[in-house]
């Protein structure tokens, strides 16, 4: 996947033609629709193509905070989704990075638990674990084949995926799944929220130092994140795909407390910040729909 190397003329996803620059660097520009708030991220520098899980060295400590962060996320998921009435039953995490989600969520689960990753470090941690995953299919690596699954899917969960489609791939990609799952109920999508706290104090010191801004578009890693949802950006996202959102829930990222936040608290103010990001839970957003009729 290369990114598209010329700016967005509308907003990919409300139309809107006023898109103003909310910041311009020599790796990254970013866009800002008046209309729905949704940024739109232009890397100039596409990095090499590596395996994602083997990019960056990540320390013990962040991938131990990692874990929990994911772990305690997927007991929030499974108990919400019981809220609204649905049935964790034949799930599909699409995406499922090292596991820990489907790990933690298997005991409440009926029939099968399973998903797709186009890392294989990430399906070889998944298989040693006893998680079906689907093999892609023969002329897309990034897109499974539901044929090699021995379940239909009835439950699909993206987390922290969808941003990293360029320009109207997340949309295509969630009608697909539509199109492709005659069994599914609910779609689940966590994506981070430019909202947050975390997003707010990276903006407003980006000027001064531009690091944890471009840490928040990843800048440098593929696939970098193409997009920043907001609430309500990503309920028009569903809305658009063809789901009816039943439920917005709001969440922190401790991970990203960790990883990103290193140089923000080196800033005047950034301590505080820090201190923030903890205290108000709004650096991520999921979205729970259901398929439109
Ligand atoms: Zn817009």
């Amino acid at each position: 996947m290369t990114p598209s190397p010329t700016a967005p003329e509308r907003c990919v996803l409300c139309d809107g033609a006023s898109l103003g620059v909310e910041y311009a660097g020599p790796r990254l520009r970013v866009f800002c629709c008046a209309a729905c708030g949704h940024r739109t991220a232009l890397h100039l520098e596409p990095p090499a193509a590596t395996d994602y899980y083997e990019q960056t060295p990540q320390s013990d400590r962040f991938v131990a905070t990692l874990e929990a962060t994911r772990r305690r996320q997927a007991r929030r998921l499974i108990e919400k989704l019981a809220e609204l009435g649905g049935t964790a039953a034949n799930w599909f995490d699409f995406g499922f990075g090292r596991g820990w989600f489907l790990d933690e969520a298997r005991p409440d689960i009926r029939g099968g638990v399973g998903g797709f990753e186009s890392s294989p470090l990430a399906v070889r941690w998944a298989e040693s674990r006893g998680l079906s995953v689907a093999k892609p299919l023969p002329t897309a690596a990034d897109w499974p084949d539901f044929a090699t699954l021995d379940y239909e899917p009835e439950v699909v969960s993206l987390l922290d995926v969808v941003e990293h489609l360029d320009g109207s791939g997340a949309e295509r990609a969630l009608q697909r799944l539509r199109a492709e799952l005659p069994a599914l109920g609910w779609l689940i999508v966590k994506v981070p929220s430019s909202d947050g706290v975390l997003y707010r104090t990276s903006r407003a010191l980006a000027g001064l130092a531009p690091g944890p801004y471009e840490q928040l578009y990843q800048v440098g890693t593929l696939p970098p994140h193409y997009h920043y949802f907001n609430p309500r950006s990503l309920a028009r996202l569903l809305e658009r795909s063809g789901y009816d959102v039943r439920a917005l829930l709001f969440d922190r990222d401790v991970d990203n407390l960790f990883h990103r936040i290193g140089s923000l608290r080196r800033l005047p103010g950034g301590g505080l910040a820090a201190r923030a990001v903890g205290m108000f839970p709004n650096d991520s957003v999921i979205a729970f729909a259901t398929v439109s009729a």
